[in-house]
C-alpha cells in the first residue's frame, strides 16, 4: 500500500521526539496511535502536542478547525496490539540497541505484512536493527531532529535489507510533511550526528583540560562562532542520557576510533540522571 495521508501512522515512545513526530504526522492529515510504556509519559506528549498544534494555529500555519481535526486524530494507547492499524510505525524509544531490538521483536505480530516500520535512532545500524524484524525489507531509518515540529531536516536511511524503492517512497512522505528528507548510507551517526561528535566531543575536552569553563564556550561559539546554541546548552537541550549514549554507540560502531571518545565529565553527568533540561539540571540548572 502506497503511503498516503490516509495510512495510520504509529509511533512507539512518546518522549520528546516521538511526540514531536506525532505532531507533525497529525498535521500533514494522519490519524496517529502514539504508544508508551508510561502512562505519565503519554499524557505529558499529548500536551506537548495540543500546545504545539495550537501555536502553528496561532501563527497561521493550521485553521482552527485542521488544528481541532488534527488533535483528534491523536490516539494514546497503552497497548502495542492497537498498532495493527498502522501502515507506518515509527519507534523512538531509549537510545539502546536490546531495548530497540526487544521493541521491533515485540511489535512484529502485531503488524501487517505491509507495514513499513522505522526508526529514529540517531546513530545505531540500521541493519542490525532491521534484523529484529520479520521483514526487515520493509525496515529503514528516519531520523528527525529535536525539536522535530520545528527542525526541516530527516536523514533516510536504508538498511542493506531495505527493500529498493522504499527509501523513495520514505522520502515523497517526508516531503508531503513539509519535510527536508537527505538520503544517508546505514554508517554511525548518519550525516549530522557524526560531524556533531567533535562539536561536542571538543567542547567537553576545553573544559576538561581547564582551558574555558562552560558559559565561557558557550558565549563564544554563539555571539562569535555563529552558532544559535552553544556546545553545553545543546547538549543540556538533547538531553545527555540520549547524546552519551549516541557518543557511546557511534565510538564504539567505529571500532574505538579515538576521535569519537566519549567523555568521563558527561559520563558522570548521564550516570547522576543530571540529564539537562528535561531533569531540571545538567551542565547549567534550569530549576
Ligand atoms: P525520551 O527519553 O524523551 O523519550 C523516550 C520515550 O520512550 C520515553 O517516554 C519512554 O517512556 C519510552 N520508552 C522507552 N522504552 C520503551 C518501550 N520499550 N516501549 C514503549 N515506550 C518506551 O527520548 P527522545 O529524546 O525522544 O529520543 C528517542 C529516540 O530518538 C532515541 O533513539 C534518540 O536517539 C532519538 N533522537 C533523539 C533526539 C534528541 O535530540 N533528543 C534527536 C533525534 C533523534
Amino acid at each position: 500500500m502506497p503511503l498516503t495521508r490516509t495510512t495510520a501512522v504509529g509511533l512507539v515512545g512518546g518522549g520528546a521526539m516521538g511526540a514531536g513526530i506525532a505532531q507533525v504526522a497529525l498535521a500533514a492529515g494522519h490519524r496517529v496511535y502514539l504508544h508508551d510504556q508510561r502512562d505519565a509519559a503519554l499524557q505529558h506528549a499529548a500536551r506537548a502536542i495540543r500546545s504545539g498544534l495550537e501555536k502553528w494555529r496561532d501563527k497561521g500555519k493550521l485553521t482552527a478547525e485542521e488544528a481541532t481535526a488534527a488533535e483528534n486524530r491523536l490516539h494514546l494507547t497503552s497497548e502495542l496490539a492497537e498498532l495493527a492499524a498502522c501502515g507506518l510505525v515509527m519507534e523512538a524509544i531509549v537510545e539502546d540497541l536490546t531495548q530497540k531490538q526487544a521493541l521491533l521483536q515485540a511489535l512484529t505480530p502485531h503488524l501487517t505484512d505491509t507495514c513499513i516500520v522505522a526508526s529514529n535512532t540517531s546513530s545505531l545500524s540500521i541493519a542490525a536493527l532491521a534484523s529484529a524484524c520479520r521483514h526487515p525489507e520493509r525496515f529503514l531509518g528516519i531520523h528527525f531532529f529535536n525539536p522535530a515540529p520545528l527542525m526541516p531536516l530527516v536523514e533516510v536511511v536504508p538498511a542493506v535489507q531495505t527493500q529498493p524503492g522504499l527509501a523513495d517512497e520514505v522520502r515523497s512522505l517526508m516531503q508531503a510533511w513539509n519535510k527536508v528528507p537527505v538520503l544517508a548510507k546505514d554508517t554511525p551517526g548518519f550525516i549530522v550526528n557524526r560531524v556533531a561528535r567533535p562539536f561536542y566531543g571538543e567542547a567537553l575536552r576545553l573544559l576538561e583540560e581547564g582551558i574555558a569553563d562552560v558559559p565561557t564556550i558557550d558565549w563564544a561559539m554563539t555571539e562569535l562562532g555563529g552558532f544559535r546554541m552553544g556546545p553545553f546548552a545543546l547538549m543540556d537541550f538533547i538531553g545527555h542520557d540520549v547524546n552519551y549514549r549516541v557518543t557511546a554507540s557511534v565510538f564504539e560502531a567505529f571500532f574505538y576510533d579515538p576521535r569519537y571518545k566519549p567523555s568521563f565529565t558527561q559520563k558522570r553527568l548521564f550516570e547522576a540522571g543530571y540529564w539537562g533540561r528535561k531533569a531540571g539540571r545538567g551542565f547549567y540548572d534550569y530549576a
